[in-house]
Parts: C-alpha cells; sequence; structure tokens
C-alpha cells in the first residue's frame, strides 16, 4: 500500500491527504495550488506515461489548439513566448510541463497507475489503481477531463481492412504518409486540422464526412515581433491581453448558446467562409442543414482551401462497410485507402467511468448516476464524501478556454478543503440541492441552441438535453465565488473515528 493516509499535511498541520487523479490541465494546477499554500501531502496518480492529457494524447499532423494561446494558459502564468495566435499541441504540451515542474509538481505524479476503484470506508478514501497498487486519502479530487475515451466507430468490416487504422487521438506516428492514399472518418475539429494538414502531403485524401460542420474561419497568424517584446517586457501588456481575450471569447462563447444576436454574426462569417468554395458540388456537400453553433463551432481559417486541392475528396455518401482495401459507401463505391483514421470523437458522457465509486453507505457512482450525472456544480457528488471533480458534468463548453474554467472550479474546490481542514470535517453536496441546481442548469440547456438548433450532438445526453451548462465565465465566477455552506453536508471526522 502506497501512500497511507496521514492527519496532517506536512506545512499545515490540519491539511488532508489529498489523491489527484490525472495529470492534466486541471491535475497540473490542483498540485500547483496545493503546493503554493504549503500542502505537500498529494499524489497525481496518472493512467499514461507522461503527463499532459488531452495535448499528450491529441499529437495528430495539425493538432492545435483554437482558443487564442495567450488565453489558453493559467492566468497566473502569462506566456510571452507563444509565436502564432494558436498554439499547436506539442508547444501546448510543453507549456504545460513546465508549469508542472516549475512549481514542483513533478514529483507528486505517479504514471502508469489507472483508477480503477475509489471507495469510501467512512472516514477516508481507498483508489485502487488497476495495476494493484492501494493509495489512502482524505480527499480525492479527479481532473480526468471530459474527452478523453477514443469513440471508434463500430463500422462493420473494419478489423478487415489490410492497411493501419486508428484514431485520431491514438496516431501512429512511425508511419510516413508521402504518396499515399488516406481515408479520414469525421469532420470535426480534429478531422478539419488533419485534413488541413495533410492535404499537401498526402497522394490522395479521403474525407467521409457524415454530417458537414459549420467552420468559422479564423486564420492563424505569427504574432509580430514588436507585440512579443511587448508581451515580455511592458508590466502588465500580458495580463492585459489575456483579459482582453477572455473577454471577447466570454462574448461569443459564453453567451451564443442563448444569445441568437450574438449567432448571427458568427454565421455570416461562417457563411462567408463557405462560400469561398468554389465547387457548387462540394460547398452544397459542405452545407450544414442545422443552425450555426449548434455542434460546437470548428475553428479553421485552412480548412476550404484543403478541401478545394485536387488531391482531396469529400464523400458524404453513408458508410456502408469497411473491407481490405478500403471504404465502401451505401452507394456500392470502394474508395481505397493505404491508412484509416478514425477522427469520430470521444465518448463524451462517460465522465469518471470505467472507474467505479462507492461512496457512504455503499451507494456507487452508478446508483447515483443511474439517469443523468447529478452532481452539485459540477465539482461535487451527492453521497460522495470529499470527493471533488474538476471539469466535470455540466461545465460551461461551447469554444470556452477550458483552463479559465478549470481554475474556477479549482478555486471552488479550494475553499471546501480550506473547510475540510479547519472544521476537519468531510463534505458532500446534499442530494436536493444538487438536483435543484442540476434542473437549474438543465433547463436553460434546452433553450440553447444546442438543443434547438437542429443537429445531434456530443453535447447531447441520452435525453437529448445538453449536458454542458450554457452560461458565461464571468457568470460562473460568480456563481462558484463562494461555496454555499448549507447545501453541504457536514460530518465530522472526530465523530466518526470515534
Ligand atoms: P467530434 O466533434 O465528435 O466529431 C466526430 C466526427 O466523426 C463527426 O463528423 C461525426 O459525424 C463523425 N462520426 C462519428 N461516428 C461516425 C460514424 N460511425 N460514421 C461516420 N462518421 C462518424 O470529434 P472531434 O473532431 O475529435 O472533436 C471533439 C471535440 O474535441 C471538439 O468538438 C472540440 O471540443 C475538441 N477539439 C478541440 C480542438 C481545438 O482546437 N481546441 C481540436 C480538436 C478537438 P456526425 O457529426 O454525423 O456525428
Amino acid at each position: 500500500m502506497a501512500g497511507i493516509g496521514t492527519q496532517g499535511g506536512k506545512a499545515g498541520s490540519h491539511a488532508p491527504r489529498i489523491v489527484i487523479i490525472g495529470a492534466g490541465i486541471a491535475g497540473i494546477l490542483m498540485g500547483i495550488k496545493l503546493r503554493q499554500r504549503g500542502w505537500d501531502d498529494f499524489t497525481i496518480l496518472e493512467k499514461a506515461d507522461s503527463l499532459g492529457g488531452t495535448w499528450r494524447e491529441n499529437q495528430y499532423p495539425g493538432a492545435a489548439c483554437d482558443v487564442p494561446a495567450h488565453l489558453y494558459v493559467y492566468s497566473f502564468a502569462p506566456n510571452h513566448a507563444w509565436r502564432t495566435r494558436y498554439a499547436k499541441a506539442p508547444e501546448i504540451w510543453q507549456y504545460y510541463h513546465d508549469q508542472a515542474e516549475r512549481n514542483g509538481v513533478l514529483p507528486h505524479i505517479e504514471y502508469g497507475r489507472e483508477v480503477a476503484t475509489c471507495t469510501f470506508d467512512g472516514a477516508r478514501w481507498t483508489v485502487t489503481t488497476r495495476d494493484g497498487e492501494t493509495y489512502r486519502a482524505d480527499v480525492v479530487v479527479t481532473g480526468v477531463g471530459r474527452l478523453h475515451q477514443p469513440n471508434v466507430a463500430d463500422i462493420a468490416g473494419a478489423e478487415t481492412f489490410a492497411g493501419p487504422r486508428f484514431h485520431s487521438s491514438q496516431w501512429d506516428h512511425t508511419l510516413d504518409l508521402k504518396g499515399k492514399r488516406l481515408g479520414i472518418i469525421g469532420g470535426g475539429s480534429s478531422g478539419v486540422q488533419i485534413v488541413s494538414a495533410l492535404a499537401d502531403e498526402v497522394a490522395k485524401l479521403t474525407l467521409f464526412l457524415r454530417t458537414p460542420q459549420w467552420v468559422f474561419p479564423l486564420p492563424d497568424a505569427p504574432i509580430p515581433l514588436g507585440k512579443r517584446l511587448k508581451y515580455r517586457f511592458v508590466p502588465g501588456a500580458l495580463e492585459a491581453q489575456y483579459r482582453k481575450l477572455e473577454a471577447e471569447i466570454d462574448e461569443r462563447a459564453g453567451r451564443g448558446p442563448i444569445d441568437p444576436e450574438v449567432r448571427v454574426v458568427t454565421a455570416q462569417l461562417c457563411k462567408a467562409g463557405l462560400a469561398t468554395v468554389r465547387d457548387p458540388e462540394l460547398r452544397a456537400k459542405l452545407t450544414p442543414d442545422y443552425e450555426v453553433g449548434c455542434k460546437r463551432l470548428v475553428i479553421s481559417g485552412t480548412f476550404y482551401d484543403a478541401v478545394q486541392k485536387p488531391s482531396v475528396d469529400v464523400v458524404t455518401e453513408g458508410i456502408d462497410h469497411i473491407e481490405e482495401r478500403g471504404v465502401v459507401t451505401k452507394d456500392g463505391a470502394l474508395h481505397e485507402c493505404d491508412a484509416l483514421v478514425f477522427a469520430t470523437g470521444f465518448k463524451a458522457h462517460a465522465f469518471l467511468r470505467p472507474m467505479q465509486l462507492v461512496g457512504e453507505g455503499g451507494v456507487t457512482l452508478d446508483d447515483v448516476w443511474s439517469e443523468i450525472p447529478l452532481n452539485y456544480r459540477t465539482v461535487g457528488i451527492p453521497h460522495m464524501p470529499n470527493f471533488f471533480m474538476l471539469n466535470g458534468p455540466y461545465s460551461p463548453g461551447g469554444s470556452a478556454s477550458v483552463v479559465g474554467i478549470i481554475e474556477v472550479q479549482t478555486g471552488y474546490v479550494l475553499k471546501l478543503l480550506d473547510r475540510i481542514a479547519e472544521e476537519q470535517v468531510m463534505l458532500s453536496p446534499r442530494e436536493d440541492a444538487a438536483r435543484e441546481w442540476l434542473d437549474g442548469v438543465r433547463e436553460l440547456a434546452r433553450t440553447t441552441v444546442w438543443a434547438t438548433g437542429g443537429c445531434n450532438s456530443w453535447y447531447l445526453d441520452q435525453t437529448g438535453t445538453p449536458a454542458y451548462n450554457p452560461i458565461s465565465i464571468t457568470e460562473l465566477k460568480t456563481s462558484m465565488a463562494e461555496p454555499i455552506r448549507d447545501d453541504f453536508e457536514a460530518r465530522s471526522r472526530e465523530t466518526v473515528a470515534a
């Protein structure tokens, strides 16, 4: 057994022992914040052999973040070194690695530890990993991400394909695609970035597009040297840029889902981008039949150029099956490919699962989440004392910066940890408080373009309700500024110990 729980952290006499699950942006942030307050008694369990979450896994050609780089950072660690408006996956990975290193988080991470179960015994959690290691903790915090389990489309005959085939987040970097015929299934943000990156490299690229998406044609651009120097040397310039971008994105991504006026402007720009596709037949294939913003906007200034290259073929006929030589569409045509990429997205509603949780009185996560992922303000789960999530179900969504969202949630969890440490209690959200909060979120979510825009998307849960909270970062900050004391059940640790 590793990391036997202690009553106190090293620096604070009452600091709880904490297990953090996941060493992505959220887990690293929680580690940094704990270290900043001198709470060193924590372990970060990471299933992979490296940190970085999304940015470790998504290293496909063209992988980049479509949130401006100067915003896609921890607010307390702005980065003057970005060279382009949008950062590429390896640079982002490096930034978060550097943050973990600079802030002393690396020694706290244990790699190759995929958590299988978390069991509450009335006083503490026992966290068990798939390789059989166990950890005891007063508090568990998860930062496991929302788009981390590949959704590899189940297409008949896929296993008979003769060439390499893989999901976009499991890219085979040993493969030389020069001169090859590449098939890409899926035209969401990942598929679009791959098409843009490889259209010139491969001999033939076939994009199998079941549903066209609205593409916001925002070009990437280098950051001029003058600006970079300003960000580096003028005090406050970088922070001001962060705040400016935060306000801009908040207006578009925060209000867009509920405010049609915001979407009118976005739609005009998307349509102008689409109009640059000269061939009317191709343009028709790329034209969505639902409202702008219904599916998450794809942001790309290069996609429409890429799909017009002679090497690229867009196939909107449905896929019937896959065979040894390639993909056969419903019209019987065989599209020969040497390699196949499934840019088919992620299991967006898995959240913590397949991890198993057993909370107070033997109540399991499957019990609490039998209908929908019931939770309180995205961070707490009824009947799971001292167990908190970052970027949990019903976090805000859209094209907002997930880093900013996670920072707000981390701040909130830290306030709960303060109470846990000061009062020596175990906290879990009251079930009625969770239901009331979630009912409000879902009611609002049903009014959004995500629900009413006439599309199907990974935002929607099995009831057709978006599992996202359509509020801005500004509203999130206000609503999570201070935990409502009475919304939590607090049980004294001493009572339990006695
Ligand atoms: P996605 O948006 O879920 O897109 C999956 C694509 O695969 C869709 O075109 C979907 O078609 C298609 N597909 C799924 N199953 C299929 C099947 N059986 N047959 C044919 N087509 C199938 O996934 P993603 O592109 O990986 O993006 C997921 C999310 O990750 C994005 O929405 C975004 O939030 C995030 N992301 C962000 C960035 C960034 O720059 N920040 C980059 C990449 C990803 P249908 O639409 O018909 O279902």
